[in-house]
């Protein structure tokens, strides 16, 4: 019998607050090393830490987006470890009363929908960084006291497709109630794997933790090798340590770090400087209130529309996407036209297989404007598409360039007419071959006019003429 993979997730995302979780530092990715931090985030005697509202808004705004059950009391504990990121030797944390428990997503992979259901999501505060360079290893306190919420799966995903396809779905989510940027490779999305392995009907094996995990592709693939690493191991009759390891992305292996600690090892208390804090039903209604509408309610609306619930999914797998496409259709009301273009011409423009960089160098104005020109037969679809590389990235207004370039489209019947027979008469041998049936020489044709016209004829309107033409000759 195979070994079974058990996966839980835990999932650090950084909240875009303006400041810190617990003193008013910015709360900004980058800057000069050590110029966003104070005796708070670093830990001088006597700073007194001031919860940030806004960070609880945040993290209660995601746990309700998933269902969670808010906790109406919620305590603040002290994480007790010593590292050199983090000077007070202890980290801000949830243990006992986190912000929000359970709730979950729903995932899809190849066709099947599963319920990934989640334990909690707290509220805590990162650590600064370590930059280890040639001169030795220096520090960076501006990362430290930036809110995190940590957001734990129970262990309900069984393979790296499954991990990838929560994390995607988490990471929309969050994009969604806007409460991260999810940009991993500034790390304000993070992923640590935990993994076991046991046989149908027996209990959970021993675990390990996977950490230095920076993209989706190095969560698939670190799961992979460590289910089979451990599958070895317990084949060859061997025991599975329980530790944390290290994936080393170019080499494509984990590595042993650190046996693993329990929670116990750190010796969490409730951190005295700070109360527990209560929440009421009234402050959780009003965050409930304020949810924008997530990816599903957005796919319904799409769908009574009239766009296929494909296209639906294509539009909504960013929020950016869907804002976007919100923002045209108020301007220009044809769904189906403005989906068509957004998912072909546009999504070729962007690198859509990473969310966070996706940028639409081109306003929802500027959209509308050059669809409704191409919509109403102003210019035609060459035209419109040649518009569309020479506006993205600039403030230019499609109308003023086809006035200004005279690419208004040639729907002139009797100037057409006269084009196409001068390139009939010119070209016998095409001709007989059209009237022999072979459609593909219309191609041809369509192709002469649009060179006579500097690809400004109105292509339909070619065809109807050409064949008004070929029937008479
Ligand atoms: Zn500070």
């Amino acid at each position: 019998m195979s070994w079974k993979v058990v996966i839980g997730l835990e999932v650090h995302s950084e909240l875009s607050t303006n400041s810190k979780c617990f003193c008013s530092c910015k709360n900004k990715f980058g800057g000069e090393p050590n110029t966003n931090c104070c005796p708070v985030c670093t830990g001088m005697p006597g700073a007194l830490p001031v919860l940030n509202q806004k960070a609880v808004e945040y993290a209660i705004r995601m746990g309700l987006a998933v269902g969670c059950k808010i906790n109406q009391y919620s305590v603040f504990e002290r994480k007790n470890y010593y590292y050199p990121d983090l000077p007070k030797a202890y980290q801000i944390s949830q243990l006992e009363f986190p912000l929000c428990v359970g709730g979950g997503l729903e995932i899809e992979v190849d066709g099947k929908k599963k319920f990934i259901n989640l334990d909690r999501i707290h509220l805590e505060e990162d650590a600064g960084k370590l930059i280890h360079d040639v001169s030795g290893t220096l520090v960076d306190y501006n990362r430290g006291g930036v809110p995190l919420i940590e957001i734990v799966s129970k262990p309900d995903i069984s393979s790296a497709e499954e991990a990838v396809a929560y994390l995607e779905k988490l990471r929309s989510t969050l994009l969604y109630v806007g409460v991260s940027d999810c940009k991993m490779q500034e790390g304000s999305l993070r992923c640590d794997v935990n993994l076991s392995l046991h046989k149908e009907g027996e209990p959970f094996g021993t675990r390990t933790e996977m950490k230095n995990l920076n993209s989706f592709r190095a969560v698939l693939r670190a799961i992979k090798y460590e289910a089979k690493r451990q599958a070895e191991v317990l084949d060859k009759g061997g025991k599975i340590i329980q530790e944390t390891r290290r994936w080393d992305d170019e080499e494509g292996k984990t590595y042993s770090m650190r046996t693993k600690e329990d929670s116990q090892d750190y010796r969490y208390f409730p951190d005295p400087d700070l109360i527990p804090i209560k929440i009421t039903d009234e402050y959780i209604n009003k965050i409930k209130a304020d949810l924008p509408k997530l990816a599903n309610e957005r796919i319904e609306d799409y769908m009574n529309m009239g766009l296929s619930l494909k296209d639906a999914e294509l539009l909504t797998n960013q929020r950016k996407i869907s804002d976007y496409f919100d923002e045209i259709i108020k301007q220009f009301n044809q769904p189906k036209f403005v989906c068509n273009w957004i998912c072909g011409e546009v999504f070729k423009k962007l690198n859509t297989e990473t969310y966070e960089d996706a940028n639409i160098e081109l306003s929802a104005k500027q959209m509308a404007n050059l669809l409704q020109l191409y919509h109403s037969g102003t210019i035609n679809q060459a035209v419109a598409r040649q518009l569309l590389d020479e506006i993205w990235g600039t403030d230019l207004i499609p109308e003023n360039i086809v006035k200004e370039k005279g690419l208004a489209q040639i729907s002139d019947e009797k100037g057409l007419e006269e084009i196409l027979t001068k390139i009939v008469n010119e070209n016998p041998k095409a001709v007989a071959e059209l009237k022999a049936g072979n459609q593909k020489t219309m191609a041809f044709f369509i192709g002469q006019t649009m060179k006579a016209t500097n690809g400004k004829a109105n292509p339909k309107l070619v065809g109807e003429i050409l064949n008004k033409i070929i029937k008479e000759c």
